[in-house]
């Protein structure tokens, strides 16, 4: 059977990092940011690390990824690649006039995986927009002490797998 990769978008999917602080203590510092990570993080990692292959995908600073992934994820989970900005795609957003950051999925062919072998996980639809039917939308996370969106998201990939 082939390993499923299951990559994660950063913020507001498995952290929260706001410039000024919230009523909360951070769980650590990033330059100008007060990092949050997300309740239940480590146990949805803990669960999906003998189901799936894992990566980092966040349309952030090369800095930035490194930053929080060494905190996130540290030497206990293995991750086949963290990407950045840089592994993005740069589109106008006609809507905003500003830019959007497409994660093009076709893009992790290269690294073994089959496109239908691929779930993202992420809060932004439109950096998906490419490959829909690959995405796992999760609710934002800005900070919130009762968010349990990670314990239903464990819950459904587990099953996925089962
Ligand atoms: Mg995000």
């Amino acid at each position: 059977m082939t390993r499923k990769l299951l990559i994660f978008d950063l913020d507001e999917t498995l952290v929260h990092a706001s410039p000024v602080r919230l009523a909360q203590a951070a769980d650590f510092i990033c330059g100008p940011y007060f990092v949050y990570q997300r309740p239940y993080l480590h146990a949805l990692l803990m669960t999906m690390q003998p189901l799936y292959d894992m990566a980092v995908w966040s349309s952030s600073s090369r800095a930035y990824v490194d930053a929080v992934v060494a905190q996130v994820f540290g030497s206990e989970f293995e991750l086949k690649f963290a990407w950045s900005v840089e592994h993005c795609v740069q589109r106008v957003d006609v809507r905003s006039n500003g830019y959007v950051y497409l994660k093009d999925l076709r893009k992790v062919q290269g690294q073994g995986y089959a496109v239908e072998d691929i779930t993202i996980l992420d809060d932004s639809p439109e950096k998906i927009a490419r490959q829909p039917r690959n995405h796992f939308r999760v609710k934002p996370y800005l900070g919130q002490l009762d968010d349990r969106e990670l314990l239903l998201v464990a819950e459904e990939l587990r099953r996925r797998q089962a």
